[in-house]
Order: structure tokens, then C-alpha cells, then sequence
């Protein structure tokens, strides 16, 4: 099983993705860590991990099809991009996982995914439309539209949030997450369980 992580935004310095207006903690940073979070707990049961950036600085990743074209010339099984939601209000909150137009494959693994996060946090809002039956939102970005393997996107929380903010910037918090990701894959492949 091939499992290609997209840790959002980076490449060049200048695009930090959304910043906490309260503690400076960047976005691309929050989410790297994350990614080789979940990279470790599924190579501990056997998957094979790619990710689409291992640093801050790789210009090539500016391009987002660099990003797609990675995980399909690397036949990923699934894709997962990770990312912090950001709104001009502090009091907006909670997590989103998006998927491209219609029902696919991503839809059943961002419901997964959904679930497993809902499981860990039920502090935590989750922020749905089920017009379609199910959780996820919808939205042509560019990551779903392009990746051959089935995809989803998680927004994590909200980085302009004070309190999701803090949580976001706290490494026990993001092992958290990334294992509930984790788990959401290994339910959608099903069987081994983390
Ligand atoms: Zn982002």
C-alpha cells in the first residue's frame, strides 16, 4: 500500500500558508510536522510513505502539479493533503475535510478520516455538508482534481482561532491528529489497526 502525504504550501519562504495572528506558529510548518507524524505510524504497520515535500525550501513544490505528479508517476494508492483552515474571524473553528465534486473513492476515505478525527476530538467542531449523505465538502482544488489515486484534503483547525491556534503549534495535540489519520487510512485500506 502507497500512501502519499502532501504537508500544504512551503516551497519558497514566502508562502508560510495561513499564520496564527497569535502565536506566529506557520501553517507549513504545523503540517509538515504532521505528515511525518502520520508517514511514521503507517510505516510502522507496513505501508509505504511518500511525501510530497520534506522541508521548507523546495522551490519545485511552488507548482502544485510537482505535487500531483509525484504521487501519480509513484502509483500512490491514496493521497492526503493536510492543511490549517484560516478566516478573518477568531471565532471561526474546526475541521473540514474536502474531496472533488461527485461521489469517488476520496469520499469514502475522507469519511473515514472524518470519523476517526471526530473520535479523537469530540471537543472539537467538525464542519460538514451532508447535501451528499456524507461528510466531506466539496471543491475542485487543484490536488483532487489532479491525483489519480482516490484523495482528500484535511483542514485541519483553524490557525486564526486562539485556542485551535495553540493546539495546532502543540506536538502531543498534532501526534493526536496524525494518529487519527492514520487510522482513518488503515480503515479505508481495512484490517491492520494503529
Ligand atoms: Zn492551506
Amino acid at each position: 500500500m502507497r500512501i502519499c502525504i502532501d504537508p500544504g504550501h512551503a516551497g519558497r519562504l514566502t508562502d508560510p500558508g495561513a499564520v496564527s495572528p497569535f502565536t506566529g506558529v506557520r501553517e507549513s510548518d504545523v503540517v509538515l510536522s504532521m505528515a511525518l507524524m502520520v508517514q511514521r505510524y503507517l510505516q510502522a504497520v507496513g505501508y509505504e510513505v511518500m511525501l510530497t515535500r520534506t522541508q521548507d525550501e523546495q522551490s519545485e513544490t511552488d507548482d502544485l502539479s510537482y505535487r500531483t505528479n509525484l504521487s501519480n508517476s509513484w502509483r500512490a494508492d491514496l493521497f492526503v493533503s493536510l492543511h490549517c483552515n484560516s478566516a478573518g474571524s477568531s471565532s471561526a473553528q474546526g475541521y473540514e475535510i474536502w474531496t472533488s465534486p461527485g461521489q469517488t473513492q476520496g469520499d469514502i476515505l475522507a469519511t473515514k478520516i472524518f470519523n476517526q478525527v471526530a473520535d479523537e476530538f469530540p471537543d472539537r467542531v467538525g464542519r460538514t455538508d451532508y447535501t451528499d449523505g456524507d461528510p466531506d465538502k466539496e471543491s475542485r482544488f487543484y490536488v483532487l482534481m489532479y491525483t489519480d489515486a482516490p484523495a482528500c484534503l484535511v483542514e485541519t483547525a483553524f490557525i486564526s482561532n486562539e485556542e485551535e491556534g495553540q493546539l495546532l503549534a502543540n506536538p502531543a495535540w498534532q501526534d493526536r491528529y496524525a494518529r487519527a489519520i492514520a487510522r482513518g487510512i488503515t480503515d479505508y485500506v481495512g484490517g491492520l489497526s494503529i
